[in-house]
């Protein structure tokens, strides 16, 4: 009896392996024409100033509109992209339509906001980026300093030597630089120091219990002490409530983002939430 209880559970196991790698494939074949197919959109949503609570930045995030099933969201499919190498192409396309975006609402006579694009790990260990970046810039003609680019910690920390010259080439041409999820990774202080990053901003994993936890208030306060000695700017991601707010303002954190303010929108909400 038990040996085919352990028979069952073994099937029962490899069935639902092959369901997900066949799920999986087929994610895999249906992102293999979204590009050329048009199926991917970019949303903003606002980085605002707690004070004025005017538009700061406008991130960009991705989108894909899967035919037949709807907006599906970049943590279901970006690790497929990275995986398969799509993400190169996929994310010189988010970074020239976020651009060409930027600059299209400025011609709208909006008043000029930066666009922050993420770029992945993948994308980041190509040596071509420094020049991709300045191509797009070029050919989309954006203002360097109206374009940040994100990079999460970990992609920093885990990229090869020559992340250093890239990031320094990517500031030279004016283009800033953010630390995305800030507090998640494994962080070396000695490398924010070094690296020509502009910006940080805190992972919303503490901000989401900042009323709750003394602990997450310690990492706020100790996040800001380290950004003011380093003169860098602050971004509190995932800010939900006005109480969270509160809290990050009376630790010196003025930029904010979150569903408190927009969640994020489509790109013809955006002339309105600027206006
Ligand atoms: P991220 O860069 O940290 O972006 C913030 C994420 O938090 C977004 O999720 C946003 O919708 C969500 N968020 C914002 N405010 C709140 C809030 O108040 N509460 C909660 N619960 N969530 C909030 P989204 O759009 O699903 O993106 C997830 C991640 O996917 C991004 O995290 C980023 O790492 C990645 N991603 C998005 N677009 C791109 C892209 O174009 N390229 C690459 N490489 N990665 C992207
Ligand atoms: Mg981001
Ligand atoms: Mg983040
Ligand atoms: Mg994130």
């Amino acid at each position: 009896h038990a040996k085919g209880a352990g028979r069952n559970t073994w099937q029962f196991f490899t069935e639902r392996m092959n369901e997900s790698a066949a799920r999986h494939f087929e994610l895999e074949s249906s992102l293999r024409v979204a590009l050329a197919a048009n199926q991917f959109e970019l949303f903003y949503q606002p980085v605002i100033e707690a004070g004025t609570r005017r538009v700061h930045a406008l991130e960009a995030l991705l989108r894909w509109r899967r035919p037949g099933l709807g907006l599906v969201g970049p943590d279901e499919f970006i690790p497929i992209l990275e995986e398969s190498g799509m993400i190169i192409a996929v994310g010189e396309w988010v970074l020239r339509s976020a651009c060409e975006q930027a600059v299209a609402w400025q011609r709208q006579g909006l008043p000029a906001v930066p666009v922050a694009v993420n770029l992945s790990g993948r994308q980041f260990a190509q040596r071509g980026l420094a020049g991709t970046v300045r191509r797009i810039v070029e050919e989309t003609g954006i203002a360097p300093a109206l374009l940040e680019l994100e990079i999460t910690e970990t992609t920093l920390m885990q990229s090869g030597g020559h992340t250093l010259e890239v990031l320094e080439q990517i500031n030279a041409m004016g283009v800033r630089l953010s630390i995305d999820d800030f507090g998640t990774g494994y962080s070396s202080l000695a490398y924010l120091k070094r690296f020509p990053v502009h910006k940080i901003k805190v992972d919303r994993a503490f901000v989401r219990e900042l009323e709750a936890s003394a602990e997450d208030r310690a990492i706020v306060a100790a996040v800001m002490a380290l950004a003011n000695s380093l003169q860098l700017s602050v971004v509190a991601e995932g800010v939900e409530t006005e109480a969270q707010l509160q809290l990050l303002r009376e630790h010196g954190c003025e930029l904010a983002q979150g569903f408190l303010f927009a969640r994020p929108l489509e790109a013809h909400q955006v002339p309105e939430l600027l206006r």
